[in-house]
């Protein structure tokens, strides 16, 4: 028989009769012996996520001692869910320690932890399956770096050992021994791990949409849905905000060549993607496979002649950078051209007029130039290398659309193309790559 291991999102387990429907579905095919959970997600738009009302409560304590006003929410949803599961659970008792313990803590992590913690321990109640908690399986080591030799082995024996469980996604125990989560969105993440680490055979990544769609459906109505994306590609457009799935979930399956399903809770008939190791990737025919972006960049462009001669000179650019500890997102470059792309967010407060100061007193530039309020847009696709006048349709579908195009950045592998815009044009920007690639025939 085969392993599966399955991650069930918020917004698939946002109340009590979306957790029994997810239940339903785990407990209706034996391969599906291990679950991974998130917190319970938004049950409509203006819904806020149990995670941000944890993250408020942590706040609430540390600034008021003691947690009570926030807490009263997280409080509602649970007693809700249980209710409506209608379970012997004395969630009463669960809350009221997870609340004290949220009070002594200092931590935001552990805080915003227990959304999956307490979605897991109703999950266990409802499957009859055991609670295996994250904090004695996933470890950090000392950089905050998920820690895979330590991790690994003690998942394998705990859940072979369980046999079927049910694990809380987002966290794990760090290298002093207290709780720490992942990054936001990061349950995706855990269900990665723990497929590599049992060696599933598929993980399945249940979610409120059909697949992984070729555009932002929030942005263009009614995308394509793909079906087959190699990991590769789905890397390019996770990394570029395709946020279905988590962009750091694709490592711990990518090395151990284990395919990545993405189904939908709400209609599990439907297909879905599957999300192949690029060697047993197929290519499908089309050109494009998605498209994604993310707003909020600042662009420093800087023009030196002979600045190719100059030995050294990106080197010092970017020890500029990792003085300021700041990450750059792309760097395009020319002859006697470079520019640094940046997360705007890194550039506040001052360290933007620090940056430049330093550029123009360590490297000299004839010419130094800002550009902010940039959007990004990653048009990728495997079929992109092969098909001569792939950027004449793109570049030609921008000026048509009357997009001012500020920078362009061909990655090196050959499989997309990224574009540089203003914010302004974003959503513009996506509706016409999509429409000259997906609608026009
Ligand atoms: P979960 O709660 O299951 O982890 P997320 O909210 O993290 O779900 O991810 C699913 C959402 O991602 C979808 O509801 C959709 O709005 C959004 N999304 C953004 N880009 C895409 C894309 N290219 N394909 C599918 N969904 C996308
Ligand atoms: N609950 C966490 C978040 O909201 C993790 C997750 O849902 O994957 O970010
Ligand atoms: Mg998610």
């Amino acid at each position: 028989m085969s392993l599966i291991v399955c991650k069930f999102g918020g917004t698939s387990l946002a109340d009590g009769n979306n957790i029994r429907r997810a239940a339903e579905i785990a407990l209706s095919d034996p391969s599906r012996k291990f679950v991974v959970v998130s917190a319970p997600g938004k049950r409509f738009s203006e819904d806020v996520k149990v995670t941000d009302l944890l993250y408020a409560s942590y706040t609430e304590s540390r600034d008021k001692k003691g947690c009570g006003e926030a807490f009263a929410r997280i409080r509602k949803r649970f007693c809700s869910i249980v209710e409506e599961l209608g379970i012997d659970f004395d969630i009463g008792a669960v809350l009221d320690e997870t609340q004290e313990a949220i009070a002594r803590s200092d931590s935001a992590d552990f805080a915003a932890s227990r959304g999956e913690y307490l979605n897991a321990r109703i999950m266990a109640a409802l499957t009859g399956r055991e609670f295996v908690d994250a904090k004695d399986i996933i470890f950090f080591d000392e950089r905050g770096m998920f820690d895979e030799k330590k991790s690994y082995p003690r998942i394998a024996e705990r859940l072979f050992a369980a046999k079927e469980a049910i694990v809380p996604g987002f966290y794990g125990t760090g290298a002093d021994g207290k709780i720490r989560t992942f990054s936001r969105g990061g349950s995706d993440i855990s269900g990665a791990i723990v497929a590599r680490a049992v060696n599933a055979d598929l993980y399945e990544n249940w979610t409120d949409v059909s697949g992984f769609l070729a555009c932002d459906p929030r942005i263009v109505q009614n995308p394509q849905k793909i079906e087959v994306i190699s990991f590769k590609e789905l890397r390019e457009l996770s990394y570029m905000g395709a946020n279905v799935l988590h962009a750091e979930a694709i490592f711990p399956v990518r090395k151990g060549d284990i395919p990545i399903r993405i189904k939908n809770t709400f209609r599990p008939e439907d297909a879905g993607t599957i999300i192949l190791p690029s060697k047993k990737y197929v290519p499908h025919g089309n050109i494009v496979t998605g498209i994604a972006g993310k707003k909020d960049f600042t662009v420093i462009y800087l023009e030196k002649s002979l600045m190719n001669t100059e030995v050294g000179f990106a080197r010092k650019a970017l020890s500029i950078l990792e003085r300021e500890s700041i990450n750059f997102e792309h760097m395009p470059s020319g002859i006697d051209t470079l520019s640094l792309v940046i997360e705007s967010r890194y550039l506040r407060g001052g360290m933007l007029d620090k940056l430049i100061d330093a550029m123009k007193a360590e490297l000299a530039p004839d010419y130094i130039r800002v550009l902010e309020d940039i959007a990004l847009v990653a048009t990728v696709g495997h079929g992109m290398a092969q098909n001569v006048g792939t950027s004449a349709r793109l570049f030609n579908a921008l000026s048509e659309s009357g997009i001012n195009v500020r920078m362009i950045d061909q990655g090196s592998s050959e499989l997309n193309i990224i574009v540089g815009i203003d914010n302004a044009d974003y959503e513009r920007c996506l509706r016409a790559v999509y429409h000259e690639f997906f609608e026009k025939q």
